[in-house]
């Protein structure tokens, strides 16, 4: 299991990193070409690494990420300049589509380069579809959000107890791939799916762009500023920027989750079955689990589903624990997952009222991953600043989620579930997303968005929210605009002409200390 192969780069300066620098340092004075992509062999396993040493490195890796005993050195060669931009945007998730939009708003030319085939990321092919606007009393997260709110159009549904709750929204994940991609085209971004990045080009302390991993072989993409928002902090590791992994503890990040849709649940069965009915189904999965014979399960998510017997809405319920850095062990997890889908629903059409004839509808097309590099920021969000809603001088936005991590033992225990108060903010007050959790002390012109940003394993736990990621999309993209304005690096944007900017973009931007 997952215990085995558990992710052994706790730090930065974890085995895997150390392993990593030390290689680049052996290798010197390599052109930066060779020595990033050794870098990123040893630090991640990168996909070349992988295809370059062939089977048997992986196999070796020991849990390590693809760190193989074998190396290949891969000769300097000339690749074409598939397109320039003044903003290179990598990764089309939430955060990747706000950054690309608003730079594009204030004038940039943006390029957005996706290596899946739609957009979206975890919101759309992992079928996360809740979006997070209240402190509880109020809408606090607007701007952008409400923009994507609006355009969703038919897509997105405000719930009916707005804004009582952190949760304020559902869209419709099919949908809103088309949404974004029309938000994108509307905003002028020149947008690339199905292009990984696969290598940061870096000269001296500045990125000037990536490499991509296209059909038709290696190409360049080059940009005066990048902006780093793969969720796994790709572009950033491979520039060298130091990096975090999973809890300080041991190592191990939030766990994953393969969300899932059923059809065909009679619901009106369900809501006749005795209210015991589904508490009886859950023990005896609990039973089967404990006996080694079941799937671990979200045990108050399942019971919540059995008890409603929804069609068509994502069940949050089947988790996954490893590494989503190793491709190796990430094809195990997400092959797992998706059997336990069908033995959660082989049980219930035998055992639960209402699910006889019930089908999976669709997964998600890749498994939900949560947690994996943190990129080191000028400035760390931290687990004190979430819950006691500290506010910043250089805010770009606000942020109000709890901590809610899911056990990275991968049982399914979550600390939402637990709902203690000093894991939250107070109600009705939030906390600022500081713009210095996506700048770094190395590469000027290159900064970091949503769930990679600088934060700690617990306040990254609150801060990897889609609503949150999109602020700080919209914070970034419009620096970004504004530093080329200026032709000054993305830290020596004037931050109160910034928020002066956000606000009249429809950003909530409150209590700013002077
Ligand atoms: C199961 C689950 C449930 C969740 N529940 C909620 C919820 O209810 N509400 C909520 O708001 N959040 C929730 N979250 C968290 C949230 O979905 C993510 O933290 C958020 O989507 C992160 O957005 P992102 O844009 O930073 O990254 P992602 O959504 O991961 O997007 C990154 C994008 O970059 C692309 N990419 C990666 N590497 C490369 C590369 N090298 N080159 C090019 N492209 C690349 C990926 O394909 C992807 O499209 C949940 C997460 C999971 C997994």
């Amino acid at each position: 299991m997952a215990a085995d192969n558990r992710t052994t780069g706790a730090k930065g300066d974890s085995p895997i990193f150390s392993a990593a620098q030390h290689l680049a340092k052996k290798i010197g004075t390599v052109p930066h070409g060779t020595s990033r992509r050794k870098f990123m062999l040893a630090a991640a396993g990168g996909s070349l690494g992988l295809a370059a040493l062939g089977p048997g490195a992986a196999r070796g890796s020991a849990g390590a990420a693809g760190q193989g005993t074998a190396e290949v050195v891969i000769p300097q060669r000339k690749v074409p300049v598939l397109a320039e931009a003044d903003v290179v945007v990598c990764g089309g998730g939430t955060a990747g589509i706000s950054a690309a939009c608003c730079a594009a708003r204030h004038g940039a030319k943006v390029v957005l380069l996706e290596r899946w085939p739609s957009v979206g990321g975890m919101a759309t092919n992992a079928l996360v579809n809740i979006w997070h606007t209240s402190d509880r009393t109020k809408q606090v997260i607007c701007g952008f959000v409400q923009e994507a709110i609006d355009r969703g159009g038919p897509f997105v549904r405000r719930w009916g107890d707005f804004p009582k709750r952190p949760e304020t929204h559902d869209f419709d994940s099919q949908g809103m791939r088309v949404v974004f991609h029309k938000m994108l085209k509307g905003f002028g971004v020149r947008t690339f799916c199905n292009l990984k990045a696969v290598e940061s080009i870096v000269e001296g302390d500045r990125i000037r762009g990536v490499v991509v991993d296209a059909k038709t072989g290696r190409k360049a993409v080059l940009g005066r500023i990048v902006i780093d928002a793969t969720g796994d902090g790709d572009v950033a590791a491979n520039a060298g920027l130091p990096f975090d992994l999973g809890r300080p503890s041991d190592g191990r990040v939030q766990g994953m989750t393969m969300m899932f849709c059923l059809r065909d649940v009679d619901t009106a069965a369900v809501g006749h079955a005795p209210p015991e009915t589904a508490r009886k189904v859950v023990q005896h999965m609990r039973t089967l689990r404990d006996e080694g014979k079941f799937p671990p399960f979200n045990e108050s998510a399942a019971m919540s589903y059995l008890r409603s017997g929804r069609n068509n809405v994502p069940y949050n319920m089947c988790p996954a624990a490893g590494n989503p850095l190793d491709e190796e062990e990430l094809t195990r997890l997400s092959f797992e997952a998706r059997q336990a889908v069908y033995a959660y629903l082989d049980l219930w059409r035998r055992e639960m009222p209402g699910f006889a004839r019930a089908q999976v509808d669709k997964m998600g097309f890749s498994i939900g991953v949560r947690e994996s590099r943190r990129v080191r920021g000028l400035k760390t969000l931290e687990a004190q600043m979430v819950v006691k809603a500290v506010k910043q001088p250089d805010a770009i936005g606000h942020g109000f989620w709890m901590i809610d991590i899911h056990d990275p033992k991968g049982s399914g225990h979550t600390t939402w579930s637990d709902q203690k108060a000093e894991m939250m903010p107070p109600v009705g007050d939030s906390y600022h997303i500081p713009l210095g959790m996506c700048l770094n002390r190395k590469i000027p012109n290159l900064a970091v968005v949503g769930r990679c940003a600088s934060s700690t394993h617990e306040a990254h736990a609150s801060v990897r929210l889609q609503s949150h990621c999109m602020v700080m999309g919209q914070g970034v993209g419009t620096c970004a605009a504004l530093a080329l304005d200026a032709a000054v690096d993305l830290a020596q944007v004037d931050i109160r002409k910034l928020q002066t900017v956000l606000r009249a973009d429809g950003v909530y931007l409150k209590d700013v200390p002077g």
